[in-house]
């Protein structure tokens, strides 16, 4: 119930800002500076920056604890290595099928034939890394560091060595581990307080994002806005839907909704990043996979795995091109197909990175990356989409891999949406 409640007041809180934010636009709350200031740059603004900084504090802790924890149960080489392969692939494998998708709809639908290029074109690419420094970047030189810069991939890496390490250390290993466990529930409990607050966070978040946006953005690039939202609701329903009752054999409906909460905080911060302690907490205790498989699979998936980025990048690289008149060949788009599912390793889970990246993936066919200037305007209602599709397709991969090493819990995924606050009692990591 308890649990049923609080994603109905998320939903209810997400719905009522983003009416206010709408009513803010329509009437050019803009031009009075006072309420701006106020309301809009100030109370709304701040509640929401505040709920996100929330979220993103428990994103290392959370991942250290929980991983080194799940990594010195599995303690030998040879499971780390079958599991690590395993996500990997699974985790590759969905992001070529999302962009295979989004390549075949955008080449049936045109949505750039036609447009008219007469607008600002001024976008400014950042520099992308190069797969060579992504590799090279995975070994933290000093896990401090990597920890205060947030750098996922990094203190992924040092929290397994040091689980391993726990795992074969005997005696000790077995104290460090009762105590890494007991901070475990501690961010466990950490994350629950903050998702009591989240109606008011997403709430701030969407009147803020409509206040500024309102729909005049939309304009013509309507048939590339729902040419990508048709792709990942296709995805979404389609890919995920098969693969969990094929390979997993269990029933999508149900899957959705345990992973309801999570898809709307997803939406609301547009971050996979920030989302993990949720989606963690959700994976363990709703879904039933166990911590040694979600602590690993889940921060492995919003660092690497983002289908609904590659569907975004997908549809866009056609756009551009049709809007430029350029004709990319079969060739082109395999390079497409091998450099969106690439790039979405090295991208962070952030808001707007999948626009960084696109540059990446327009560079390696020739198209012009100004391009990416015509897309922006819907970019971020895209985002958000797209990151709820990202975060699903996480839990997919978490459940699929759990449910073949044997680590799926049919009784907790059974219970769960009685309450998120007394399932996972008693399963320590
Ligand atoms: N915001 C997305 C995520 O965090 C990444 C992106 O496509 O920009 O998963």
């Amino acid at each position: 119930m308890k649990s049923k409640s609080l994603t109905l007041k998320i939903l209810v809180g997400m719905l009522a800002g983003s009416a206010l934010g709408v009513i803010f636009n329509w009437i050019n709350i803009d031009q009075d500076a006072l309420l701006q200031v106020l309301l809009v740059d100030g109370l709304f603004d701040i509640g929401g920056k505040v709920f996100i900084a929330s979220l993103k504090l428990l994103v290392v802790p959370l991942v250290f604890v929980s991983l080194a924890c799940g990594a010195s149960n599995l303690a030998d080489g040879a499971s780390m290595g079958r599991l690590g392969g395993k996500t990997v692939f699974l985790y590759l494998i969905t992001t070529g099928i999302a962009i295979t998708l989004a390549l075949l709809v955008a080449v049936i639908v045109e949505p750039g034939v036609g447009f008219n290029l007469a607008k600002e074109t001024t976008f400014i690419a950042r520099e992308t890394p190069s797969l060579k420094q992504v590799i090279i970047d995975i070994v933290p030189t000093n896990p401090i560091r990597s920890m205060s810069e947030g750098k996922m991939l990094q203190v992924i890496l040092f929290a397994i060595l040091v689980g391993i390490a726990i795992g074969k250390c005997g005696e000790a290993g077995q104290r460090v581990r009762g105590f890494l466990n007991d901070w475990n529930e501690v961010i466990m409990r950490l994350v629950l307080m903050l998702m009591n607050v989240a109606p008011y966070g997403v709430f701030c978040l969407m009147v803020t994002l409509f206040a500024k946006m309102g729909f005049e953005a939309f304009g013509n690039l309507l048939v590339y806005f729902f040419s990508v939202a048709f792709v990942l609701l296709l995805h979404f329903i389609g890919t995920f839907s098969m693969l969990l009752s094929i390979l997993g054999r269990i029933k999508p409906l149900h899957f959705y909704q345990r992973m309801y909460p999570v898809m709307l905080y997803a939406f609301s911060t547009a971050s996979s990043n920030a989302t993990i302690p949720v989606t963690l907490e959700a994976v363990e205790h709703r879904l039933g996979v166990k911590n040694e498989i979600a602590s690993f699979t889940v921060p492995l998936g919003a660092t690497i795995n983002m289908d609904g980025t590659a569907i975004m990048q997908g549809v866009a690289t056609v756009f551009i091109a049709q809007a430029y008149n350029i004709d990319i060949s079969l060739i082109g788009y395999l390079t497409v197909i091998a450099t969106a599912t690439l790039a979405s390793i090295g991208t962070a889970g952030v808001p707007g990175v999948g626009l960084i990246t696109l540059a990446l993936v327009l560079e390696q066919v020739g198209l012009p990356v100004e391009g990416i200037a015509l897309i922006i305007g819907v970019d971020r209602l895209l985002d958000m989409l797209r990151t709820a599709v990202n975060v699903t397709g996480d839990a997919v991969v978490s459940t699929l891999v759990a449910k073949s090493e044997g680590k799926f819990e049919q009784r907790v995924f059974d219970a769960a949406g009685e309450t998120y606050h007394d399932s996972h009692k008693d399963q320590g990591c």
